[in-house]
Order: structure tokens, then sequence, then C-alpha cells
């Protein structure tokens, strides 16, 4: 039996782990749940799944989930996520929240050797370094929830890193894949939530939609596979059936594919290196597809995926202002202060402005997070 510790129970990966874990009772227990304020969805998820733990983003949220369950462990913030990532009640910690609050309780859980499901990419974007060298040091591996990152994981499988010649990670495009620049100017949010193949949280499917999204995930598999970033490609699949590919160096490619279903990568960084059943997910069925379509990537059409592969070259704090100014400028854009194109606008304004720290403490990135957060919130005004 598992026992797992859910940040972000009450997001849309929050949800679909839940999901997973109900279909295998035998195997998974929930340890702990830590969400943010959406007391409505978690108490029934507290009712029902009996955490010994449970952590809320503050202390309204958590008198109300006390005075609904009475439950007797409820902590709040950043220190409830770490106190229950260290817990040796959790063997499994799933990090999917949105943005990089996750961070401090990431690290926890990887010295205390739990198996890191890892959803979560800000994560990776803003702290690669550290939270990689402390997965080496602990020897305690990162299992990939991200379906481009568990496609390239279930590729790797056994494969010499040496034999690699590059990853080639999909895209579906987004909302807005088949518009002209021009045409983004008078789009709005209603128009950015429709995402064509997935569903999401709100931020992600912004970010699909800016291809921000596959930026960071660009930088995610820099640090989860030790990818130089010339080696790492990104290729318009608009079908979403190819999750992503590897190339050896005998030009011989592996792909996973799958219909697009988050349930699938978030068992198997659970059941790993196990298979099992999946009820509700639909098999894939080729011939019911007429065709798949690829299309190399335009840098200029998507600038957020241009900035994203500088800054990751770049290095150093570069990445984490990356991840900070486009947090802060998706939530703006989503609050309908600011229009679409101001997202990548901000964030190469940010770019531009900052003075890259080489080798960031943990206490940097939290600052310089802050900073560009406040920054960026200026250049409405
Ligand atoms: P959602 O927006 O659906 O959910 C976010 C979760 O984080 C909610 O449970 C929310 O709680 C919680 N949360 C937000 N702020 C805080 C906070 N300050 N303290 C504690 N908890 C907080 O996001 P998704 O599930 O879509 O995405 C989660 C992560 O997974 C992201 O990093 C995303 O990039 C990644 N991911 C998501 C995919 C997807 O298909 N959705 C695919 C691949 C990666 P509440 O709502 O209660 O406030
Ligand atoms: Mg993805």
């Amino acid at each position: 039996m598992k026992n797992i510790a859910l940040l972000g129970a009450t997001g849309s990966i929050g949800e679909q782990t839940l999901e997973v874990i109900r279909q295998h009772k035998d195997k998974f227990s929930v340890f702990a749940l830590a969400f943010g304020t959406n007391a409505g969805k978690a108490i029934p998820m507290i009712r029902e799944f009996e955490p010994e733990a449970v952590v809320t983003a503050d202390e309204e949220t958590r008198r109300k989930v006390f005075e609904a369950t009475s439950h007797k462990n409820i902590m709040v913030g950043s220190e409830g996520m770490v106190a229950v990532a260290k817990d040796p009640g959790a063997d499994v910690f799933v990090n999917a929240v949105m943005g990089s609050i996750g961070l401090p309780a990431t690290l926890e859980a990887i010295r205390a050797r739990k198996r890191i499901a890892i959803a979560n990419k800000e994560t990776l974007v803003t702290a690669g370094h550290l939270v990689m060298a402390e997965s080496r040091k602990y020897d305690t591996p990162l299992l990939p929830v991200d379906s481009e990152h568990s496609a390239i994981f279930q590729a790797l499988n056994g494969e010499r890193h040496e034999d690699v010649r590059r990853l080639i990670i999909t895209a579906s495009g987004g909302s807005f894949r088949d518009k002209t620049r021009e045409e983004l100017q008078g789009v709005n949010v209603k128009d950015a939530l429709n995402h064509p193949n997935w569903s999401m949280g709100a931020k992600i499917t912004v970010d699909s939609a800016s291809m921000m999204n596959k930026g960071l995930e660009v930088i995610e598999a820099h640090w989860l596979f030790n990818m130089p970033y010339d080696k790492i490609h990104v290729l318009l699949h608009r079908e979403s059936v190819i999750h992503s590919l590897v190339e050896f160096q005998d030009r011989s490619v592996m792909a996973q594919l799958g219909s697009p279903d988050m349930k699938v990568p978030i068992q198997y960084a659970l059941s790993y290196p196990e298979r099992i059943p999946l009820s509700g997910s639909e098999s894939l069925e080729l011939e019911d597809l007429a065709e798949l379509h690829f299309q190399k990537m335009d840098m200029e059409r998507f600038r957020c995926l241009k900035f994203a592969f500088q800054a990751g070259r770049q290095g150093g704090s570069m990445p984490a202002v990356l991840n900070a100014a486009n947090e802060q400028a998706v939530a703006m854009f989503l609050n309908e202060q600011i229009s679409f194109l101001d997202i990548e606008a901000f964030v190469e304004r940010a770019l531009t402005e900052h003075n890259s720290v080489s080798e960031p403490s943990l206490s940097d990135i939290i600052e310089i997070d802050k900073e560009t957060r406040k920054r960026v919130e200026r250049y409405v005004k």
C-alpha cells in the first residue's frame, strides 16, 4: 500500500489523481490533501478519503474546513506542505499545485526520499539546479506527470544517456494555434480558456495558448533528463496523440502514443515500474484517426517559446524571472487587466530588466520571484 501526500488536490491534476486512487484502493491510500482555498471542493474529498493531514492556503479556509469536518490535523500554507512532505507517514509525494508555491515542500520530500511524482513544472523551471542536485544527492528520482515528460521517460526506458541524439517535445498549439499575430490582438479570456484537446486548470490553458507552457516544458525536460537545449526540439502536432519522442544516435526514434488523458501519466508515476489497468480511459484506435499532422514551430509567432529557450540557455535566475513574470502576467490577463499579447511583452520586459544571478539559492529564488511579480504588476500602471 502506498500512502500519498497530494498537493493541489482540488485542481485538475489533483482531482484526476484522486480518481486514479479511487480505482485502486488496494494499492493507494491518501495520507494528506493540500489545496488552496476551494473548501467547497475539498470538504467532500476529506470525507471520502479520510486523510491524516489537511493543508489549506489560509486561516479562513482552515476554519471552514474544520467547521465542516472537525478534522484534527489541519495545517496552513507552505509550512503545512513542508510538514506533510517530511512526514514518515507519506510514501509518495505528488506536487500538483499551481505555480512555484510547492518548491520548499518538494525539496523536503526529496530529502525524505519519498517517491516524487511531479506535475508542477514551475518548480523545475525556477529551481531545477537545486531540485536535481538534491535528487542526485538523496538518490530520489523524480517521476514526471506532465504528459510529454512521461512520454520521454517511457521512451528512454533503460537507454543510456549518451545514446540520445535529441528529445522531441510535441505541442498541440493551444487555443490560438490557427490565429495570426494580428488576430491575437482581439482575443479574450474565454477564447484562451477554450483548449482544443485537453481540459486543464486556467493558468496552464492560457500558457498553452501563448506557448509558454511548451517553453516551461523545454526547461523542465532540460533538468529532468539532463539534456542540453540544443538537443531539445519542439514540434507542433495538433492531435496530441504522440505525446513526445526520443531520437537515438542510430536515428531510431521511440514515441509514446495514447488518447489525451492525464490519468495515464498520473497513474504511471504512481504505479511505476508496474503497469496497472485504468478504467474509463479510451484505447487509442489508430484506424479511427484519419491523419496525424506535424509542423515546424514558428518562434516569431510563438515568442514565449523563444524567450523560454533564451532564458533556459542563459540559466542562473533567468528561468525564475521568466516563470514569475509569466505567472503574474497570466493572473492579470485572467483578471482582464491586460491583453493576451501583453503577457509576452511583460515577460520580455522583465527578462530584459533583470540582472541574472548565477547559481541562485532557494532564498534568492524566492526573493527574485517576489520582486519580479511586483515589477510586472507595475507595468500596467
Ligand atoms: P489547477 O489550477 O486546476 O489547480 C491548482 C491547484 O493548486 C488547486 O488545488 C489549488 O487550490 C492549488 N493552489 C493554488 N494556489 C495555492 C496555494 N497558494 N497554496 C496551496 N495550494 C494552492 O491546476 P492544474 O491541476 O491544471 O495544474 C497543476 C500543476 O500541474 C501546474 O504546475 C501545471 O503546470 C501542471 N500540469 C497540469 C496539467 C493538466 O492537465 N492540468 C498537465 C501537465 C502539468 P484551490 O483551487 O483550492 O485554491
Ligand atoms: Mg504537458
